[in-house]
């Protein structure tokens, strides 16, 4: 099947561990979070700007003619069996009559943009997940709103009059709880889950349910006999932690409805960039390039180890009389792999006038989490598929890995591509590489990988999960 890439087996952060005994014994009131997803988003909003097509199965996706695959599929059209991720000539067989809508990023963008003013009219404290889901923490503005659930039903009224769209609200005392009660009763759903009420609800759901059990750790969980929450909730914690360790322990925790993390409005619109300025107006491309290359490396390294990827790079430049121009380009999926992000950074420095540069710079933004599964079809338009970008990808991720490894051993710049095509001997063919479509670049990989194992002693082997990887 076309999973979206994703990291099935999430490690937990420092920050959980750290945080996790503290807070759960102590004896502030139980927050109160919301969580608020947009029911078939993309598919709502082309239904609500043409009402015509108000009952049918409708879809937004990649063309049925080519690789496209399935974003986002209204109610109709599942019951035929059609849901995000599916091949678009797969739907259309199961489903004829389907109505495949091109997507419009830009109108989603706006009316996400919508949904995100009205849940900061509640509360500060807004996570967006994606643009038509977020966690709200509503902790503490009690006597403004009401309580969680009195807040969550004004946010579904204030949606479906300023936007005629609708959505699906959880609430509960912690994240992974008030996501699991937003799913419950999709769509137009509305769910409260009290702390008294918690094995109730978790305890007949699958263990899949919980987030962080991927596809493999669920059959491996089958295996031992673990079907369902309250199975996992029943075994002893060290059994579960010496079996999978610090996974062990995170799963184990959320079937017990223990979850600190909190709601982090910081993620939102953050960016991470760097930039110089020249001791002297530099005009020669191959030189801007190999500065840019080296930006992309560090950046994309400052977002590994904070475990967030991001979705739009921007390039700044700034030519000899001070004129200051930018040029961005967003991405089908989010990514913190240098080459990806050099790859886009250069195609950007091409549109910006050929005159010597003061400052140079790159940033990306629209940043996530590194764990929050991805959940568009990511491929429509990229004709080389998605088998193969897997593949570059999951060699990129590997190479990337060792790179830093030794980043985190020897410093920073022992491995960024100052060391690889630097200017004093100007290996001009690693640029070159990096300069080929994403497809050509493993053979890059490769040879960073062959010279990265001599290098570095044993490490880690296993395989790169699906995703892009953080700290
Ligand atoms: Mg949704």
């Amino acid at each position: 099947m076309l999973g979206p890439p994703f990291c099935e087996e999430l490690p937990p952060t420092q920050e959980f561990l750290a945080d996790s005994l503290p807070l759960a014994m102590s004896t502030e009131p139980a927050p109160s979070i919301l969580h608020v997803d947009m029911d078939a988003f993309y598919a709502s909003v082309e239904v609500r700007d043409n009402p015509s097509l108000a009952g049918l199965p409708v879809c937004v996706g990649g063309p049925a003619s080519g690789r496209g695959v399935i974003s986002a599929a209204s109610y109709e059209a599942r019951k035929f069996g059609v849901h995000s991720a599916l091949p678009s000539a797969e739907a259309r067989r199961r489903c004829p009559d389907l109505v495949l809508l091109p997507p419009d990023f830009d109108k989603y963008t706006s009316v996400s943009r919508q949904v995100m003013a009205i849940f900061r009219r509640y509360t500060p404290l807004v996570e967006p997940l994606s643009l038509d889901e977020a966690f709200l923490d509503i902790t503490g503005t009690e006597r403004l709103f009401g309580d969680g659930e009195e807040v969550g039903h004004m946010i579904r009224a204030d949606i479906l009059r300023e936007t005629g769209l609708v959505a699906s609200v959880g609430v509960a005392p912690t994240k992974f709880l008030a996501k699991i009660a937003s799913d419950l009763n999709k769509p137009d759903g509305f769910c409260v889950i009290r702390p008294a009420e918690i094995r109730d609800v978790l305890d007949p759901l699958p263990v899949s349910k919980i987030f962080g059990v991927g596809p493999r750790m669920t059959q491996k969980l089958n295996a031992l006999g673990v079907q369902t929450v309250g199975d996992l909730a029943s075994l002893q914690r060290e059994d579960v932690s010496s079996r999978f360790g610090a996974t062990g322990i995170w799963i184990h925790d959320l079937a017990h409805g223990i979850d600190n993390r909190r709601v982090n409005p910081k993620r939102e619109e953050k960016s991470h960039g760097m930039e110089r300025t020249f001791a002297a107006d530099l005009s020669d491309q191959a030189e801007l390039r190999q500065f840019l290359l080296s930006f992309c490396e560090e950046v994309a390294f400052t977002l590994r180890d904070k475990g967030l990827r991001g979705r739009t790079v921007t390039l700044k430049a700034r030519f000899g009389d001070f004129r200051t121009v930018t040029r961005s380009k967003t991405l089908d999926y989010p990514t913190n792999l240098g080459p990806r992000i050099f790859a886009i950074a250069k195609e950007l420095l091409q549109r910006v006038d050929q005159q010597p540069l003061r400052l140079l710079g790159v940033s990306v933004s629209r940043l996530e989490d590194v764990r929050r599964p991805q959940q568009q079809s990511l491929f429509n338009g990229n004709p080389s598929g998605r088998d193969q970008w897997m593949e570059s990808n999951s060699r990129l991720i590997r190479a990337t890995e060792s790179l830093d490894r030794l980043r985190k051993r020897h410093g920073r710049g022992i491995v960024i591509p100052g060391s690889l095509v630097g200017r004093a001997q100007p290996s001009r063919g690693a640029e070159q590489v990096l300069e080929q479509a994403p497809e050509a670049q493993p053979d890059l990989t490769n040879s960073l990988l062959e010279r990265l194992e001599q290098e570095s002693e044993g490490g880690n082997k296993t395989p790169p999960s699906e995703g892009e990887y953080g700290a």
